[in-house]
């Protein structure tokens, strides 16, 4: 893989309302296992599940997209 422009980077990202209807979560991460993290922490705490099910992990891969460009210094900061 190469980086065309210094400082920038692709991220990844997934929207919780593709898996649970009306819900506004976006996870977002530099890598699929990043946003998958980001992904079951906020399952457990807003949707009480307490492990992500083999059935729900292969749904949120599927739902995971580039999320375009990205503002340096924009989100996912915590
Ligand atoms: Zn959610």
């Amino acid at each position: 893989m190469n980086h065309p422009k210094e400082g920038f980077r692709t991220v990844r990202e997934l929207r919780c309302a593709d898996l649970m209807a009306g819900c506004n979560f976006v996870a977002r991460g530099k890598d699929d296992s990043e946003v998958m993290k980001k992904t079951a922490e906020h399952a457990k705490s807003a949707h009480k599940m307490a492990a992500i099910s083999v059935e729900v992990e292969k749904k949120a891969r599927a739902a995971i997209r580039d999320a375009g460009a990205f503002e340096p210094g924009g989100p996912s900061k915590a």
